[in-house]
Formats: structure tokens, sequence, C-alpha cells
């Protein structure tokens, strides 16, 4: 009897809680894995690893000498898409980010942007904020292209100081306050010439990861090069 009960309360979970996508809502058959096949058709590609010196690699010119950039879509605050960066962070699905990057590196496969790249890291969460969330979801955004390339991911990084609230900030203190919040790791010894991918969820000013590839920079002969899953419309 308690058997059945549990059997018709499960059944009832599934069917109250269904898989769906996180974009349009519908609920996600056999074949489809965290997004839905025409939301994914739709996916707003930024193909900015096509582009030479494109908007996101401007916007570190003049600052960091980075190699490449690229991000694999493009978000809006409120668009369908934020919701799947939203749910990467918050809702406990990094596994969808680990997924979503090793596809976009299938995805660029004809572009070049991994080619020579030795190996990935990911922009370090302060361990407040992980002990919050439970995981750094840029971590699995990271290892979701290394696995994929089949080159290692490295921890090279750790945030120092938690993010304070910057919203009342001009942009110059808010460089100088983002600035003391990394710092290069010990094991960086090995990392010397080799070529570094970072990564991290978003990209809006580009202020975070201007900074810790500029601790990369230190590393004698390193070269940098930059994904992020998503970039912020700028235009
Ligand atoms: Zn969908």
């Amino acid at each position: 009897m308690l058997k059945t009960i549990k059997q018709w309360l499960g059944a009832a979970a599934d069917v109250a809680m269904p898989r769906v996508c996180p974009v349009c809502g519908k609920a996600l058959d056999g074949d489809e894995r965290w997004i839905c096949r025409k939301c994914l058709a739709a996916l707003p590609r930024t193909r900015y690893e096509e582009v030479e010196f494109n908007t996101m690699e401007q916007r570190f010119a003049g600052k960091v000498p980075i190699e490449r950039a690229t991000a694999y879509f493009f978000y809006e605050k409120g668009s369908p898409y934020a919701s799947v960066l939203h749910d990467i962070k918050y809702h406990n699905s990094p596994r969808m980010g680990r997924w979503l990057t090793a596809r976009a590196v299938s995805d660029m496969a004809g572009s070049h942007f991994f080619d020579g790249i030795n190996m990935v890291t990911a922009v370090p969460l302060h361990r407040s904020k992980l002990a919050q969330r439970g995981y750094n979801q840029s971590k699995y955004l990271a290892r979701g292209i290394a696995d994929a390339l089949n080159i290692p991911y490295l921890e090279t990084l750790k945030a120092v100081r938690p993010h304070s609230t910057q919203t009342h900030k001009g942009a110059m203190e808010r460089w100088q306050n983002i600035q003391g919040n990394y710092a290069l790791r010990n094991n960086t010894d090995d990392l010397t010439g080799k070529h570094i991918l970072l990564v991290d969820d978003v990209v809006t000013t580009g202020s975070t990861l201007t900074v810790c590839s500029s601790l990369l920079k230190t590393i004698p002969g390193v070269t940098v090069s930059l994904f992020t899953l998503a970039a912020a419309r700028l235009d």
C-alpha cells in the first residue's frame, strides 16, 4: 500500500513539476536537454568569434592585451534568454551551463576561436558567495569548454574580497574598488608561455574580466583569450 502511495506521489510530482524549457516554458520531450530545440535554434548568437576586432574585443582595447574574445549569445534584462543565465546562477542548474558551453565549442568549431588555447580558467567567486550559492557558475561553464576541447581546467585566480554594492559609485571609483577583489593563486609557475582562456557567465562593462586578465598577464609569456556565455548589448 505504502509503495503504491509513493509511486502515485512520484507520478504526481512529475505532472506538477515537469522538466521545462527555461526560455519558453514548454515541457521538454525525451530528446531535449535543458533547453527546447526551438529555443536553441533561435538562440541570439553574437557570432563575435567570426568578426575581427569585434565589439567585445574593443571593450578591452587599451586596457589589457587580449588575444581573442567572444560571447555565445546576447541577453537583455527581462528577455526570455536571460532566464537561462538566471537559472545557471541561482536556481541550482550549473550543469545546464556546462552543457551549453560544450555546445558552444561545437557551434564555434568553424571559427578557429579555440585554436592554440592550452587551458581554461574561470573568474572566481568569493567564499562568502560560494557559501551562499553552493557553487561557482563560471567554473561549470569553464569545465564544459575544457571537457569539449579535451584540455585542462585550472583554478588560477582567487576572489580575496567580496563584491560590494557599487551602484552609487562613479566609474573610476568602481574600477579602483574592483581591482583589489582578485589575486593570482600560487600555482602559476607552470603557466609560463601558455594561452589561457578566461571564462565568465556574462560580460557587461568588462571590468571584472579586465582585472582578472591583467593578473594572468603578469605571468611571463601568457596569452589571454576571453569567453562568456552571454554579452549585454551595449549599443
Ligand atoms: Zn523553449
